[in-house]
């Protein structure tokens, strides 16, 4: 990978977004996705310079946009191609996303080039969602580079020129195993050069606080961004039919939202725009240094909402009356999508912070292990304890018969917890995807996500820490 530093030319005034952080001013980032290639690039040029004035005009609140890159569709520009279309003296002040979905090593370098050259230098990588409709095959036959490679690959943009690069994570998680992974990833992606964190989109508070505590329990300082929905009934629809990767939902708001359906058209929007308020003001008080906002692309919902967001900033100034007010609308609709969901604290949003100290965060429970995956684990350990300093076609027919063996270049079953990552549909190494279901089964459903499997095996071999510092790389290069 050639050094992307030398062919970086930032805006001279440095960069706007990160300082923003830095000074503790809440941000509200306003997500618009790439469009088609199939439209004309001069009119999509044109209404992204008009989204961009309108939301760089938004007074009461820091207000910029994030692009995102490949978010559901495939044939669209690059948000590092796209975002070209900014204007040059305020593209440190946005967000682009590069997602590692069909794209190799390469082409992330390609983009990342485009995006230093044209000075959009703060960049939040992504693995990338599968497409819909793609079944296990379809995916496995895609190419994902990992975020974990990619932030990697950019170097850690902390100096005045540089890459300032973000992490994303799903903290709408429910199992302990699902938790801890997504956790344990996020902290590898940190160690790997983020400087700042976005969450997945989502409505449980407790699962947003609860990350918050999590990093200042370990003093990781970092600044986080929750990403909220503003929600349309085409979205809701969606939402309810489970079509997107990661946004998982209690019966509960299920039956709120199904409600909210009926309203006429100026009640839906009203309910959605006093969620999204109180939210956001709950954000600001759990400590969250900004919003990144979905679903308000066109510039005069945009304006709309950063303007009852800026409302609500300033009408919630203190933890107690945010209580208050949220207990009273969401009464008591339980967020957790099943009974036994997996919370790591107790006594959450009963205020901001502890008052005595962090609270031990909950052990995760007995090892969930049967039997036979103790031998099996065993055995793999056993007989393959130094096949990554081997030639990976070394014990192949054994390999594939004790581990699924999908014969990759690269062999990393014992950094793995000897288990097989190839068989992750996207074969992502390092850590899940944002797209596990509720009760840690693969996004593309055939039982439980790998990662989660992993995380289960480091708990029962008294390893589970050590996730966070091991980077298993691809299987693409061989010994
Ligand atoms: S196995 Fe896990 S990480 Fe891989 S695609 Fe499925 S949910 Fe995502």
């Amino acid at each position: 990978m050639r050094d992307l530093q030398l062919e970086i030319n930032f805006a001279k005034h440095g960069n706007r977004f990160r300082d923003a952080l830095n000074r503790g001013e809440f941000v509200l980032l306003i997500e618009n996705a790439s469009p088609g290639r199939d439209n004309d690039p001069a009119a999509s040029a044109e209404r992204l310079a008009a989204l961009e004035s309108a939301v760089l005009g938004i007074e009461g609140v820091n207000a910029a946009l994030a692009i995102t890159d490949r978010y559901h569709n495939l044939d669209v520009w690059r948000a590092a191609e796209y975002a070209s279309a900014l204007s040059p003296e305020n593209r440190d002040r946005h967000v682009i996303y590069l997602s590692g979905r069909d794209t190799t090593p390469e082409e992330v370098h390609n983009l990342a080039t485009i995006a230093a050259n044209a000075g959009n230098c703060n960049i939040v990588p992504v693995t990338g969602s599968a497409v819909p409709g793609d079944t296990v095959r379809d995916c496995r036959r895609r190419t994902f580079t990992e975020s974990v490679e990619i932030l990697r690959m950019l170097g850690n943009g902390t100096g005045d020129v540089g890459f300032f690069t973000g992490a994303t994570v799903n903290p709408f998680q429910y199992t302990p195993y699902t938790l801890m992974g997504q956790y344990f990833k996020l902290v590898k992606k940190i160690n790997s050069g983020a400087s700042f964190i976005v969450t997945q989109a989502g409505w449980d508070m407790l699962k947003l606080q609860s990350l918050r505590w999590y990093f200042i329990g370990r003093s990781l300082f970092y600044p986080m961004i929750a990403r909220l929905v503003l929600l349309t009934p085409d979205k809701v629809e969606r939402i309810l039919a489970g079509e997107y990767p990661g946004i998982n939902i209690s019966s509960d708001f299920r039956k709120i939202l199904e409600k909210e359906l009926h309203y006429s058209v100026n009640q839906f929007e009203a309910a959605q725009l006093r969620r999204l308020e109180l939210q956001a003001a709950g954000c600001r008080l759990l400590g969250y240094s900004g919003i990144q906002l979905a679903g308000a692309e066109l510039p005069g919902r945009a304006k709309i909402a950063a303007e009852r967001i800026a409302g609500a900033l300033r009408e919630f100034t203190s933890f107690e009356q945010w209580i208050e007010e949220y207990n009273s609308y969401l009464a008591q609709t339980e967020m957790a999508p099943y009974d036994s969901s997996f919370y790591l604290y107790d006594c959450m949003l009963r205020r901001p912070y502890p008052e005595k100290g962090m609270p031990e965060p909950h052990d995760i429970g007995e090892s969930k292990i049967s039997g036979g995956e103790k031998f099996g684990f065993l055995l793999r350990r056993f007989l393959f304890a130094h096949a990554d300093r081997q030639r990976a076609a070394n014990g192949r027919l054994l390999k594939k018969l004790l581990a699924g063996c999908r014969t990759c270049a690269r062999c990393r079953l014992p950094l793995t917890q000897f288990v097989c990552t190839e068989n992750c549909p996207k074969r992502l190494s390092n850590g899940p995807c944002g797209g596990v279901r509720p009760r840690g089964e693969c996004e593309l459903g055939g039982g439980e996500c790998v990662h989660s499997r992993i995380v289960r095996m480091a708990h029962w071999s008294g390893t589970l820490q050590k996730l966070e510092d091991i980077f298993p790389g691809s299987g693409r290069e061989g010994i």
